[in-house]
Protein backbone atom coordinates (compact mmCIF):
# COMPACT_ATOMS: atom_id res chain seq x y z
CA UNK A 1 0.00 0.00 0.00
CA UNK A 2 1.17 3.60 -0.70
CA UNK A 3 0.44 6.07 1.84
CA UNK A 4 1.01 9.74 1.81
CA UNK A 5 2.33 11.47 5.00
CA UNK A 6 2.42 15.25 5.63
CA UNK A 7 2.89 16.81 8.67
CA UNK A 8 5.78 15.76 10.68
CA UNK A 9 5.92 17.60 13.70
CA UNK A 10 6.03 15.96 17.32
CA UNK A 11 3.34 13.00 16.68
CA UNK A 12 3.56 12.90 12.32
CA UNK A 13 6.88 12.11 12.76
CA UNK A 14 6.67 9.06 15.13
CA UNK A 15 3.72 8.22 13.48
CA UNK A 16 5.19 7.84 9.79
CA UNK A 17 8.63 6.08 11.09
CA UNK A 18 5.86 3.01 12.05
CA UNK A 19 4.13 2.96 8.69
CA UNK A 20 7.62 2.93 6.95
CA UNK A 21 9.20 0.33 9.88
CA UNK A 22 5.53 -2.09 8.69
CA UNK A 23 6.98 -1.97 5.32
CA UNK A 24 4.81 0.76 3.90
CA UNK A 25 5.82 2.69 0.94
CA UNK A 26 5.66 6.23 2.29
CA UNK A 27 6.04 9.77 0.61
CA UNK A 28 6.19 12.75 2.91
CA UNK A 29 6.29 16.31 3.11
CA UNK A 30 6.72 18.45 5.93
CA UNK A 31 6.48 21.87 5.69
CA UNK A 32 9.85 22.84 6.90
CA UNK A 33 11.96 20.51 4.80
CA UNK A 34 14.74 19.74 7.08
CA UNK A 35 12.30 17.46 8.97
CA UNK A 36 11.76 14.87 6.30
CA UNK A 37 15.42 13.65 6.40
CA UNK A 38 15.23 10.82 9.10
CA UNK A 39 11.97 9.41 7.42
CA UNK A 40 14.21 9.39 4.43
CA UNK A 41 16.66 7.73 6.16
CA UNK A 42 14.63 4.67 7.31
CA UNK A 43 13.23 4.47 3.68
CA UNK A 44 10.72 7.12 3.05
CA UNK A 45 10.36 9.28 -0.66
CA UNK A 46 10.91 12.92 0.21
CA UNK A 47 7.92 14.87 -2.07
CA UNK A 48 8.63 18.02 -3.55
CA UNK A 49 4.95 19.18 -2.76
CA UNK A 50 1.82 18.05 -1.13
CA UNK A 51 0.23 17.29 -4.44
CA UNK A 52 3.16 14.65 -4.75
CA UNK A 53 1.92 13.01 -1.85
CA UNK A 54 -1.62 12.83 -2.89
CA UNK A 55 -1.78 10.13 -5.53
CA UNK A 56 -0.98 7.68 -2.73
CA UNK A 57 -3.77 4.65 -1.42
CA UNK A 58 -3.95 6.62 1.23
CA UNK A 59 -3.51 10.33 2.38
CA UNK A 60 -2.43 11.20 6.16
CA UNK A 61 -2.69 15.05 7.06
CA UNK A 62 -1.38 15.45 10.67
CA UNK A 63 -1.05 19.23 10.60
CA UNK A 64 -1.36 21.48 13.89
CA UNK A 65 -4.46 23.19 13.66
CA UNK A 66 -7.61 24.02 11.22
CA UNK A 67 -5.51 27.03 9.71
CA UNK A 68 -2.27 24.62 9.04
CA UNK A 69 -4.79 22.21 7.48
CA UNK A 70 -6.18 24.82 5.09
CA UNK A 71 -2.95 26.33 4.15
CA UNK A 72 -2.03 23.41 2.74
CA UNK A 73 -5.25 22.27 1.20
CA UNK A 74 -5.83 25.64 -0.69
CA UNK A 75 -2.34 26.54 -1.29
CA UNK A 76 -1.51 23.40 -2.92
CA UNK A 77 -4.90 22.70 -4.59
CA UNK A 78 -4.78 18.99 -2.41
CA UNK A 79 -8.53 17.88 -2.86
CA UNK A 80 -8.49 18.08 -6.76
CA UNK A 81 -4.58 16.90 -6.40
CA UNK A 82 -6.10 13.58 -4.66
CA UNK A 83 -6.58 10.37 -6.30
CA UNK A 84 -10.20 8.44 -7.76
CA UNK A 85 -9.70 6.47 -5.18
CA UNK A 86 -7.25 8.09 -2.43
CA UNK A 87 -8.51 8.23 1.15
CA UNK A 88 -8.11 11.49 2.73
CA UNK A 89 -7.25 10.84 6.76
CA UNK A 90 -7.18 13.78 8.60
CA UNK A 91 -5.70 12.29 11.70
CA UNK A 92 -5.32 16.03 13.38
CA UNK A 93 -7.24 17.88 15.96
CA UNK A 94 -9.64 20.36 14.55
CA UNK A 95 -12.65 21.81 14.53
CA UNK A 96 -15.98 19.94 14.31
CA UNK A 97 -17.09 22.48 11.45
CA UNK A 98 -13.75 21.45 9.54
CA UNK A 99 -14.95 18.12 10.42
CA UNK A 100 -17.83 19.31 8.16
CA UNK A 101 -16.58 21.01 5.19
CA UNK A 102 -13.88 18.97 4.62
CA UNK A 103 -16.26 15.60 4.45
CA UNK A 104 -18.61 18.10 1.88
CA UNK A 105 -15.64 19.54 0.09
CA UNK A 106 -14.60 15.85 -0.53
CA UNK A 107 -17.31 14.69 -1.41
CA UNK A 108 -18.75 17.10 -4.23
CA UNK A 109 -15.21 16.34 -5.71
CA UNK A 110 -15.88 12.66 -5.67
CA UNK A 111 -12.96 11.75 -3.13
CA UNK A 112 -13.18 10.00 0.57
CA UNK A 113 -12.69 11.72 3.26
CA UNK A 114 -11.92 10.42 6.57
CA UNK A 115 -11.52 12.36 10.40
CA UNK A 116 -9.20 10.23 12.33
CA UNK A 117 -7.89 12.09 15.65
CA UNK A 118 -5.68 10.38 18.20
CA UNK A 119 -5.83 9.73 21.53
CA UNK A 120 -2.14 9.75 22.90
CA UNK A 121 0.70 11.59 23.40
CA UNK A 122 4.02 11.42 20.99
CA UNK A 123 5.51 8.72 22.98
CA UNK A 124 2.59 6.58 22.70
CA UNK A 125 2.83 7.44 19.07
CA UNK A 126 6.26 6.28 18.82
CA UNK A 127 5.38 3.06 20.36
CA UNK A 128 1.93 2.75 17.91
CA UNK A 129 -0.05 2.35 20.88
CA UNK A 130 -2.24 5.28 19.84
CA UNK A 131 -6.15 5.30 20.46
CA UNK A 132 -7.94 6.23 16.69
CA UNK A 133 -11.14 7.67 16.77
CA UNK A 134 -12.35 7.17 13.20
CA UNK A 135 -15.15 8.63 11.49
CA UNK A 136 -15.99 8.58 7.91
CA UNK A 137 -17.32 6.41 5.21
CA UNK A 138 -17.51 2.89 5.84
CA UNK A 139 -15.76 1.69 2.91
CA UNK A 140 -12.91 4.27 3.08
CA UNK A 141 -11.64 3.54 6.69
CA UNK A 142 -11.43 -0.15 6.02
CA UNK A 143 -9.10 1.10 3.02
CA UNK A 144 -6.90 3.00 5.74
CA UNK A 145 -7.34 0.18 8.07
CA UNK A 146 -4.24 -1.19 7.53
CA UNK A 147 -2.62 2.07 8.37
CA UNK A 148 -4.29 2.92 11.34
CA UNK A 149 -3.95 -0.33 12.63
CA UNK A 150 0.08 -0.22 12.52
CA UNK A 151 -0.37 3.50 14.45
CA UNK A 152 -2.64 2.51 17.07
CA UNK A 153 -2.93 0.00 19.56
CA UNK A 154 -7.33 0.53 18.77
CA UNK A 155 -9.29 1.40 16.17
CA UNK A 156 -12.76 3.60 17.02
CA UNK A 157 -14.95 3.35 14.41
CA UNK A 158 -17.18 6.28 15.69
CA UNK A 159 -19.90 6.43 12.29
CA UNK A 160 -20.30 7.45 8.91
CA UNK A 161 -20.53 11.44 9.25
CA UNK A 162 -16.24 12.52 9.76
CA UNK A 163 -17.28 15.24 12.40
CA UNK A 164 -18.22 12.97 14.97
CA UNK A 165 -14.65 11.86 15.46
CA UNK A 166 -13.86 15.57 15.89
CA UNK A 167 -16.32 16.03 18.56
CA UNK A 168 -15.04 13.04 20.43
CA UNK A 169 -11.81 14.05 20.20
CA UNK A 170 -12.30 17.90 21.72
CA UNK A 171 -14.47 16.27 24.40
CA UNK A 172 -11.76 14.04 25.51
CA UNK A 173 -9.01 16.91 24.90
CA UNK A 174 -11.05 19.43 27.67
CA UNK A 175 -11.08 16.58 30.35
CA UNK A 176 -7.29 16.20 29.72
CA UNK A 177 -6.78 19.86 30.13
CA UNK A 178 -8.93 19.97 33.40
CA UNK A 179 -7.39 17.26 34.58
CA UNK A 180 -3.76 18.32 34.10
CA UNK A 181 -4.82 22.03 35.29
CA UNK A 182 -6.58 20.30 38.37
CA UNK A 183 -3.37 18.22 39.01
CA UNK A 184 -1.22 21.65 39.30
CA UNK A 185 -3.52 23.20 41.55
CA UNK A 186 -3.45 19.72 44.19
CA UNK A 187 0.26 19.83 43.79
CA UNK A 188 0.36 23.58 44.45
CA UNK A 189 -1.46 23.39 47.47
CA UNK A 190 0.54 20.74 48.95
CA UNK A 191 3.45 22.62 47.89
CA UNK A 192 1.78 25.33 50.08
CA UNK A 193 2.31 23.04 53.01
CA UNK A 194 5.59 21.68 52.55
CA UNK A 195 4.66 19.00 50.84
CA UNK A 196 7.11 17.71 48.01
CA UNK A 197 5.63 18.00 44.26
CA UNK A 198 7.11 14.03 43.47
CA UNK A 199 5.66 12.78 47.00
CA UNK A 200 2.18 14.27 46.35
CA UNK A 201 2.53 13.20 42.38
CA UNK A 202 3.66 9.12 42.71
CA UNK A 203 0.44 8.98 45.85
CA UNK A 204 -2.12 10.09 43.16
CA UNK A 205 -0.72 8.44 40.11
CA UNK A 206 -0.32 5.65 42.13
CA UNK A 207 -3.66 5.36 43.35
CA UNK A 208 -6.86 6.91 42.47
CA UNK A 209 -5.64 9.32 39.21
CA UNK A 210 -3.73 6.39 37.95
CA UNK A 211 -4.60 6.99 34.52
CA UNK A 212 -2.43 8.08 31.23
CA UNK A 213 -4.13 11.66 31.71
CA UNK A 214 -2.12 11.91 34.81
CA UNK A 215 1.12 9.75 34.29
CA UNK A 216 2.00 11.38 31.16
CA UNK A 217 1.80 14.71 32.58
CA UNK A 218 3.16 14.37 36.70
CA UNK A 219 7.16 13.79 36.35
CA UNK A 220 7.70 17.42 34.07
CA UNK A 221 5.53 18.49 36.39
CA UNK A 222 7.82 16.80 39.41
CA UNK A 223 10.60 18.32 37.82
CA UNK A 224 9.16 21.64 36.49
CA UNK A 225 11.29 20.58 33.31
CA UNK A 226 8.58 21.54 30.76
CA UNK A 227 10.55 21.75 27.76
CA UNK A 228 9.89 18.59 25.55
CA UNK A 229 9.75 18.87 21.73
CA UNK A 230 8.16 15.40 22.28
CA UNK A 231 5.42 16.52 24.13
CA UNK A 232 1.96 18.35 24.37
CA UNK A 233 2.63 21.95 23.22
CA UNK A 234 0.32 24.22 25.80
CA UNK A 235 -0.42 26.18 22.92
CA UNK A 236 -2.61 23.14 21.03
CA UNK A 237 -4.20 22.60 24.02
CA UNK A 238 -5.72 26.10 24.18
CA UNK A 239 -6.42 25.40 20.34
CA UNK A 240 -8.46 22.47 21.22
CA UNK A 241 -10.25 24.52 24.96
CA UNK A 242 -11.13 27.06 22.27
CA UNK A 243 -13.09 24.59 19.22
CA UNK A 244 -14.73 22.46 22.28
CA UNK A 245 -15.85 25.66 23.38
CA UNK A 246 -16.64 26.77 20.16
CA UNK A 247 -18.94 23.45 19.52
CA UNK A 248 -20.24 23.45 22.95
CA UNK A 249 -21.59 26.86 22.71
CA UNK A 250 -23.09 26.15 19.61
CA UNK A 251 -25.39 23.49 21.35
CA UNK A 252 -25.39 25.54 24.19
CA UNK A 253 -24.20 23.09 26.64
CA UNK A 254 -22.36 24.94 29.27
CA UNK A 255 -18.79 23.63 29.82
CA UNK A 256 -17.78 25.45 33.00
CA UNK A 257 -14.58 23.36 33.98
CA UNK A 258 -13.64 23.75 30.17
CA UNK A 259 -13.78 27.63 30.14
CA UNK A 260 -11.89 27.61 33.53
CA UNK A 261 -9.33 25.22 32.01
CA UNK A 262 -8.75 27.44 29.46
CA UNK A 263 -8.35 30.86 31.75
CA UNK A 264 -5.23 29.42 33.05
CA UNK A 265 -4.02 28.19 29.33
CA UNK A 266 -4.19 32.11 28.67
CA UNK A 267 -2.43 32.93 31.70
CA UNK A 268 0.23 30.45 31.20
CA UNK A 269 0.71 31.82 27.10
CA UNK A 270 1.09 35.63 28.62
CA UNK A 271 3.75 34.22 30.70
CA UNK A 272 5.46 33.05 27.37
CA UNK A 273 4.67 29.35 27.67
CA UNK A 274 2.88 28.70 24.76
CA UNK A 275 5.71 26.13 23.06
CA UNK A 276 5.91 24.25 26.24
CA UNK A 277 4.34 21.15 27.58
CA UNK A 278 0.79 21.32 28.73
CA UNK A 279 2.81 20.15 32.13
CA UNK A 280 4.13 23.93 32.21
CA UNK A 281 0.39 24.30 33.92
CA UNK A 282 1.78 23.55 36.88
CA UNK A 283 4.20 26.84 36.73
CA UNK A 284 0.72 29.04 36.40
CA UNK A 285 -0.14 27.47 39.28
CA UNK A 286 2.71 27.99 41.34
CA UNK A 287 2.66 31.29 39.85
CA UNK A 288 -0.38 32.42 41.05
CA UNK A 289 -0.05 31.14 44.15
CA UNK A 290 3.45 33.00 44.46
CA UNK A 291 5.34 29.72 45.99
CA UNK A 292 8.73 31.22 44.66
CA UNK A 293 8.72 34.56 45.94
P1 LIG B 1 3.65 20.06 16.18
O1 LIG B 1 4.79 19.30 16.73
O2 LIG B 1 3.51 21.50 16.52
O3 LIG B 1 3.67 19.88 14.57
C1 LIG B 1 2.81 20.64 13.78
C2 LIG B 1 2.95 20.26 12.31
O4 LIG B 1 2.11 21.15 11.54
C3 LIG B 1 4.37 20.44 11.77
O5 LIG B 1 4.58 19.49 10.75
C4 LIG B 1 4.31 21.84 11.17
O6 LIG B 1 5.25 22.10 10.18
C5 LIG B 1 2.92 21.81 10.58
N1 LIG B 1 2.39 23.16 10.31
C6 LIG B 1 2.04 24.10 11.21
N2 LIG B 1 1.56 25.20 10.59
C7 LIG B 1 1.63 24.95 9.26
C8 LIG B 1 1.27 25.69 8.09
N3 LIG B 1 0.74 26.92 8.17
N4 LIG B 1 1.49 25.10 6.88
C9 LIG B 1 2.00 23.85 6.80
N5 LIG B 1 2.36 23.11 7.84
C10 LIG B 1 2.17 23.64 9.09
O7 LIG B 1 2.25 19.40 16.60
P2 LIG B 1 1.96 17.88 17.05
O8 LIG B 1 2.17 17.77 18.51
O9 LIG B 1 2.64 16.94 16.11
O10 LIG B 1 0.37 17.82 16.82
C11 LIG B 1 -0.19 17.58 15.52
C12 LIG B 1 -1.71 17.45 15.69
O11 LIG B 1 -1.99 16.35 16.57
C13 LIG B 1 -2.36 18.68 16.34
O12 LIG B 1 -3.64 18.88 15.78
C14 LIG B 1 -2.46 18.29 17.82
O13 LIG B 1 -3.50 19.00 18.47
C15 LIG B 1 -2.74 16.80 17.70
N6 LIG B 1 -2.32 15.95 18.83
C16 LIG B 1 -1.15 16.19 19.48
C17 LIG B 1 -0.79 15.36 20.56
C18 LIG B 1 0.50 15.57 21.33
O14 LIG B 1 0.59 15.07 22.48
N7 LIG B 1 1.50 16.27 20.82
C19 LIG B 1 -1.61 14.28 20.92
C20 LIG B 1 -2.79 14.05 20.20
C21 LIG B 1 -3.14 14.89 19.14
P3 LIG B 1 6.73 22.67 10.58
O15 LIG B 1 7.53 21.48 10.99
O16 LIG B 1 7.19 23.33 9.35
O17 LIG B 1 6.51 23.64 11.71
Amino acid sequence: MNIGFIGLGAMGRAMAHNLVAAGFDVTVWNRSADKCQPLVDAGATQADTPADCARADVLITMLADDDALAAVIDEHDLITALGDNTVHVNMATVAVETGRTMAARHAEAGKAYVAAPVLGRPDLAAAAKLNIVAAGPAAAIETARPALETMGAKLWPAGDDAFRANVIKLATNTMLVSAVETMAEATSMSAAYGIEPGDFLEIITHSVFGSPAYLGYAPAMEKRDYDNPEGFKLKLGAKDIDLALRASRAQNVPMPMGAAARERLAEAMAAGDGELDLSALGEAARRSAHLDD
